[in-house]
């Protein structure tokens, strides 16, 4: 067993080939905790993972047999045969092909078949969409329920069919074993079920991307690639579209709450904390979001609480104990608005947030029906079951500001 352990490390290490890999995947926080403090939580805090998005250092890092947490771009499907189908992929409002938002690997190794376990966030880039998701979210049917935000928790046990036993090796020349599904040609991101019936050869996971595809290009490949003479012309790559939110790599660090204090002497409720240059602009565009908020005193706690790392755009916390940090104190679920997983029928329990910030590094811009929110709050199944389906369907909170929220 221990020899066992060891190994376990060395795989949460592999995501970058130098010595700061420790901190790479989000590892659960075996808290102590009974429960009896929950009441606290919230303003103590403890365990709290952060995460951080950063250019990819290394074009590899992000491709799956590496277990990546990464934000925009194409996911990388931990099964990468058994996708989400169908209505699963879609917008329930617009129909649309959900946009990938972000993924972490939250290995829970103390169970077999969650040794490997990523947790995929997709929405639909509508703000008119996700006002309408408002009113779903409440229905407390989660299994009916139309979302524009869906979220998805694929595991795997250590022996798989897709992946080495052992650890991979950051070199690029470690290849899943197995070849995944075929994807679409213009988003990279859903299977490509539907093929070009000219060419076929490219495929798309729908009409519309279909249609894009051939209006940004393929029209003119179609004939080249139709021609069994240029059969090895090589099909057009994955992810043609440009309007994939653009790819980072999500880095992790706990919260440092005794910095965390010494800033509740430091600031006061209006003022911001001095940030580094860097930072200043996606702190300030945050903070302008709650410039005509009345629920000033929640959100001057929610400040002093991220302030010390205003580039977050990722909580983390698995203790079932912990709860998600509220810009607002309106707008949140009770225990009986969360609905009981779909596959076990057992309780969900808040395991991660998204912050705002995220949507200034994907270039979203300010504009009065631009997408924004106040965080999306992430609930898997408490004892993360097994089923037979791969991609099985978790639930999300998503706060929004009251301004959004007007007709
Ligand atoms: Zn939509
Ligand atoms: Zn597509
Ligand atoms: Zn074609
Ligand atoms: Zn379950």
């Amino acid at each position: 067993m221990d020899s066992d352990l060891n190994n376990l490390d060395s795989l949460r290490i592999t995501s970058l080939d130098d010595d700061e890999g420790d901190e790479d995947a989000i590892e659960m926080d075996d808290d102590d905790d009974d429960g009896d403090d929950e009441a606290e939580d919230e303003v103590a805090g403890g365990g709290v993972t952060l995460g951080f998005v950063e250019k990819p250092k290394n074009p590899h890092s992000l491709l799956r047999q590496f277990f990546p947490s990464k934000a925009g771009g194409v996911p990388a499907w931990l099964d990468p045969l058994n996708l989400p189908w169908g209505k699963f992929r879609t917008c329930g409002f617009c129909g649309e092909p959900l946009l990938f938002l972000l993924q972490i690997y939250a290995s829970l190794p103390e169970k077999e078949s969650t040794f490997h376990r990523i947790l995929y966030v997709f929405m639909c880039p509508s703000m008119s969409c996700l006002l309408k998701d408002q009113h779903e979210q409440w229905k407390r049917d989660g299994e009916n329920s139309c979302r524009s935000v869906k979220v998805f928790r694929c595991q795997l046990p250590r022996s798989n069919p897709f992946y080495s036993f052992d650890p991979p090796k950051h070199n690029g020349r470690n290849e899943p074993l197995t070849a995944g599904a075929e994807l679409c040609c213009w988003c990279g991101t859903w299977v490509g079920d539907k093929i070009c019936s000219n060419c076929r050869r490219a495929r798309y996971c729908s009409e519309k991307h279909q249609s894009m595809h051939w209006r940004s290009g393929h029209k003119n490949d179609c004939r080249r690639l139709a021609n069994p003479s240029e059969a090895s012309v090589p099909i057009l790559g994955n992810a043609a579209c440009r309007t994939l939110w653009p790819e980072y790599e999500i880095e992790n660090e706990d919260e440092c709450l005794s910095d965390y204090e010494h800033s509740e002497d430091t600031s006061s409720a209006t003022s911001l904390v001095p940030v580094q240059n860097k930072t200043d602009e996606a702190f300030q565009s945050l903070s302008d979001k709650f410039a005509a908020d009345n629920d000033k005193e929640n959100f001057a706690s929610f400040q002093q609480r991220i302030a010390k790392a205003p580039e977050q755009v990722l909580r983390y916390c698995r203790d079932l104990a912990a709860k998600p940090l509220w810009p607002l104190s309106i707008g949140r679920p009770t225990k009986a608005d969360i609905p009981r997983c779909n596959y076990c029928k057992g309780p969900r329990s808040y395991e991660f947030q998204i912050m705002p910030q995220l949507l200034y590094y994907f270039g979203v811009r300010n504009d009065p029906d631009s997408l924004d929110w106040g965080t999306i709050v992430v609930y898997t199944c408490s004892g993360s079951c097994d089923s037979s389906v791969s991609y099985k369907e978790e639930f999300a909170w998503v706060q929004l500001y009251p301004t959004c929220a007007m007709p």
